[in-house]
């Protein structure tokens, strides 16, 4: 018994050290950012009010925050982490609870409530009992240079050369704009409004409704708000020459408000490739469920970026033609890629996944970006048929590169590897096959966005669920595909009458069913495992190649 404590206490140390050696490469600030920490596991953020006034000439912005928040754990001498990024400045804290003093510490301030006694308000739903405090802020926000890639405030000139401004800010952080607990894992339950003050020359659009405008000596105040849980991230500010339609679609929830946001000039081009949007949510609907967000419509906004998936307000900068900038990112000889606009099918597909489910981690995003690479497949599939959706998702394997796992490292707000687009993708359309059963698959990804329907998970949430509703063990599957670089390879020998199979290069225990093509629509599964078996083939496999089916992402190979 005590052997086999010190072995566990031995293993522990163990991983204590990995975990510290991979800690080591981040900084303080790092964990700051992106851990749960003392300064924000004991309050719940449950709105934010914004409030921004840009001035595009200085590139400044001012602006203020409300913050609604409840408490998970009550008592006094609480500190309060903020996210604001420097160069950015807090002026003052006001607060319905007295703030004893502020101080900051690179892109993070500590608020200190000294003696404030907070009490529980999780078991009371009345919100008039949770605190709120008003950050007021100003300064230099970073520029983006390369949006969407890099993030900030963008400040550019439309085609015609009056201001056009907007933010992208995914990875980087909301707090490079306004001071917010910048972690994926809290998100407002009650919502958010966004207040953008602007030359009354200029529109401003955001997420959700308008609910005020109002002007004043040449400034008009644009009111806009959510009522359901979003990401940071995801609340943004176009502010530009727009024009605007509505249509309504009706879907699986009733009647859904879709409302089109675009530069003036652009009105035309954009009424044309928009009829993709009905067509978008009618594939998304058959299998992923109702659009997440009726309450708060659906939006499509013209930004000075190629898109973003900011939630009721997608951010679409595509150029008004198919494909992705124009081009089949699945290289496949019948061009599916290019029967659709990229940035409205895969940008929306977030909705599903990244809006309505959203990882505490950025270190687990690929369930944003594995099933919404995934959603381009499906889409493709509704309407081109099922070989096409396949030739879609195994072109776009050329684009793998199996450089690092697609799981990042944990609490410090690092994704993995880029392969969460395409392998996550080609991952989960292995995994459709060894569940052999669409309608089963489809029901999945429905229950998925049904169970976890506003709700922020973690990658173990999305792979039990998927183990559990298919009756298989996906687990090595998912160890494999998502925390290796490695493809599994099929090895495969024949002597005489017999052949044998193996798995290598794989996960211990690895244990995927795959088909093998055995000729004219022919097809045999085998349950190989990371021992050779060894079976007859005279019956089934004679004369023929040993072929394993296409949409398996796997390797093969002969042993002579
Ligand atoms: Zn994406």
């Amino acid at each position: 018994m005590m052997n086999k404590i010190f072995k566990a206490l031995a293993i522990i140390n163990y991983l204590l050290l990995i975990i510290n050696s991979v800690q080591a490469q981040y900084t303080h600030q790092d964990t700051l950012r992106g851990t749960n920490g003392p300064g924000r596991d004991w309050w719940n953020v449950k709105s934010y009010t914004i409030d921004v006034t840009p001035d595009y000439t200085k590139q400044e912005i001012r602006g203020s925050v409300g913050i609604l928040f409840g408490i998970f754990k009550t008592g006094k001498n609480k500190i309060m982490q903020l996210d604001l990024q420097e160069p950015l400045v807090i002026d003052s804290i006001k607060g319905s609870a007295t703030i004893r003093k502020y101080r900051r510490e690179g892109n993070v301030y500590f608020i200190d409530f000294g003696e404030k006694d907070f009490k529980s308000t999780l078991e009371n739903s009345n919100v008039s009992t949770v605190n709120t405090i008003t950050v007021y802020y100003h300064g230099k926000p970073t520029i983006a240079r390369r949006p969407p890639w890099d993030g900030g405030w963008i400040f550019v000139k439309d085609a015609k050369a009056r201001p056009w401004m907007s933010v992208a800010c995914q990875g980087l952080g909301a707090s490079v704009w306004y001071p917010c607990k910048d972690y994926q894992g809290d998100e407002p339950e009650l919502g958010a409004s966004l207040t953008m003050n602007v030359p009354d020359s200029l529109i401003a659009v955001a997420n959700g409704r308008l609910i005020e405008k109002k002007s004043n000596s040449g400034i008009t105040s644009w009111t806009w708000a959510v009522t359901n849980p979003i990401n940071n991230y995801n609340i943004i500010p176009y502010i530009g020459k727009y024009v605007n339609w509505n249509e309504t679609y009706e879907g699986e929830k009733g009647k859904l408000d879709c409302s089109y946001w675009v530069l003036d000039y652009n009105l035309e081009k954009a009424k044309e490739q928009f009829k993709q949007v009905p067509m978008m949510l009618k594939a998304f609907e058959y299998w992923f469920g109702p659009y997440p967000f009726y309450e708060d419509g659906f939006k499509l906004v013209e930004s000075p970026h190629l898109g973003m998936e900011h939630q009721s307000a997608v951010a679409y900068g595509n150029g008004y033609r198919n494909g992705y900038r124009g081009r089949d990112l699945s290289g496949s000889a019948a061009g599916w890629g290019l029967k659709w606009d990229f940035i409205i099918v895969h940008e929306s597909g977030h909705e599903w996944f990244a809006n309505n489910i959203t990882t505490v981690d950025i270190a687990d995003m690929w369930v944003h970006e594995g099933f919404t690479n995934y959603s381009e497949t499906l889409f493709t599939e509704y309407y081109y048929g099922k070989e096409a959706g396949s030739d879609y998702v195994i072109g776009t394997r050329a684009l793998i590169n199996n450089d690092k796992p697609i799981i990042g490292p944990y609490g410090v707000n690092k994704g993995g590897s880029g392969d969460m687009y395409y392998k996550g993708g080609n991952m989960l359309h292995t995994i459709r096959q060894v569940i052999n059963d669409d309608e089963k698959f489809r029901a999945i990804l429905r229950g998925l966005n049904s169970t976890f329907y506003h709700q922020v998970v973690t990658t173990r949430d999305i792979e039990n669920y998927m183990s559990k509703e298919s009756g298989k063990d996906l687990s090595k599957i998912f160890d494999q595909y998502l925390r290796t670089t490695n493809i599994p390879v099929l090895e495969y020998k024949i002597k005489g009458d017999n052949i044998s199979y193996r798995w290598t290069n794989c996960v211990d225990n690895f244990n995927m069913p795959i088909k093998i093509d055995i000729g004219a629509d022919q097809e045999r599964w085998i349950h190989p495992g990371t021992n050779w078996k060894e079976t007859k083939m005279a019956d089934w496999f004679t004369g023929k190649t040993f072929k394993p089916n296409r949409n398996f992402y796997v390797t093969v190979k002969h042993i002579d």
